[in-house]
């Protein structure tokens, strides 16, 4: 009996895997011009780290965590975010000793969530992050929020939007949260049940939700912005300064508050037409101490790898085909397959991707082949060539062939590579 995949998840197959490299070179890239340093953390924490880190009344704790004994019976958590993971990190590394601030990023990372599967909704995902520590200032904010549009930029999102709020402080927030509950009080029963516990445990959360009837009350809900002490109202300010100064398009949107406990002043989306929020992000002053460490201020976001992918594909319309190799050596003669091997090898060796056959096919076959994979290059390897030393090389852009010396053909081959031609 054949065994299919779990639920939820999905296989990277090799059409689609250029797609995913060339985003995460891009991510790279970016981080590195940004001065962002790479961190891979566990795939498994201890739960302990995410009850603490996420928050108990979170959906994510709450419904979406793949937790387990292992088999000494510790509670493990196969991670359902990125954030929690680093900072412990962060802390349990010592990098709170070294000159702040410390500005780290991770690529393409796996993350875990029970949730139920959709199109572009999975149970392993991957995301890409950055944050912070170190910098309470508005010039960190306004730096992750640079990058993140900086990477939609150049990926080609061009209709990619920032979305941009601050949900204050432990100074300013309970007020404001007064104030929310006053305003839910009377709609109590129309609410949804997830909002009616949010309403006893975290108010805050009503302006998330989904359901209809409870996003129409969202909607004229009193905003936080209009509650901010005057630190965060200033902080906030400057933010906003800051991004118009790197020429940041963004939108104040007061109804963005974010599914996670821990954000503290700025919370951000990045969102692109229909397929939404395509990362999200913030500030989290008070998370390392939540987490057993010294009061350390941070900001970062993360980026969901597959909606990202899903909506590149749909603005730029096919994804391109994958590169073939550049060259296929074609053995044309038995016993020539030690001097085809040599001659593959001296090609991988001079940094040119080559291939030959494996299966023992005639030549027509093998230059069918060649032409199916996408081959640039088809060297034919024949005992005439052998005997003269060459190799004859078809461009099969061009279908122009020539004979070259071999013991020249990774130059030949590089110099028309390099040349474009
Ligand atoms: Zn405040
Ligand atoms: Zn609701």
């Amino acid at each position: 009996m054949k065994v299919a995949r779990p639920r939820g998840v999905d296989d990277l197959l090799p059409d689609a895997a250029g797609a995913w490299q060339r985003l995460d070179m891009l991510a790279r890239s970016v981080c590195h011009r940004f001065g962002f340093h790479e961190i891979r953390t566990p795939v498994f924490e201890h739960t302990d780290l995410f009850l603490r880190g996420v928050g108990e009344d979170t959906d994510i704790v709450a419904k979406e965590m793949y937790t387990f004994p292992d088999r000494a019976g510790r509670s493990l958590t196969l991670r359902p975010e990125g954030t929690a993971g680093v900072v412990r990190a962060y802390l349990e590394g010592g990098l709170q000793a070294a000159p702040q601030p410390i500005k780290l990023f991770y690529a393409s990372a796996p993350m875990f969530r029970y949730d139920r599967p959709a199109v572009g909704r999975y149970r392993q995902f991957h995301q890409t992050g950055v944050e912070v520590f170190g910098a309470a200032s508005p010039a960190a904010d306004a730096e992750v929020i640079t990058l993140a549009h900086a990477l939609f930029a150049e990926a080609g999102l061009t209709q990619a939007e920032v979305r941009l709020n601050s949900v204050g402080c432990p100074t300013c927030r309970p007020r404001y949260r007064e104030r929310l509950l006053a305003y839910y009080r009377p709609h109590i029963d129309n609410l949804c049940a997830d909002c009616r516990v949010r309403y006893e445990r975290n108010p805050l959360r009503l302006l998330d939700c989904k359901v209809p009837s409870c996003a129409r009350l969202a909607a004229g809900a009193p905003t936080v912005s209009e509650y901010l002490c005057e630190g965060c109202a200033a902080h906030f300010a400057t933010l906003r300064e800051l991004l118009s100064t790197a020429d940041v398009p963004f939108t104040a949107d007061p109804g963005i508050v974010r599914g996670l406990d821990y954000y503290t002043r700025t919370v951000f989306e990045v969102v692109s037409g229909d397929a939404g929020a395509l990362c999200g992000g913030g500030r989290y002053d008070g998370l390392v101490e939540t987490l057993g460490g010294p009061s350390v201020p941070a900001v970062g976001f993360a980026i969901g790898i597959e909606r990202l992918l899903d909506a590149l594909a749909r603005a730029g319309g096919r994804a391109e085909p994958g590169e073939g190799p550049c060259v296929f050596v074609v053995c044309a003669g038995e016993g020539l397959l030690a001097d085809t091997l040599r001659l593959t090898s001296r090609l991988r060796a001079a940094g040119v991707s080559a291939e030959f056959d494996l299966l023992g096919r005639g030549v027509r076959a093998q230059m069918k082949h060649a032409d199916r994979i996408r081959a640039r290059f088809v060297m034919v390897l024949g005992e005439e060539e052998a005997e003269r030393r060459v190799v004859a090389i078809r461009d099969m852009r061009t279908g122009v062939q020539e004979d070259v010396a071999a013991d020249a053909v990774a130059e030949w081959v590089k110099e028309r590579v390099s040349s474009g031609v």
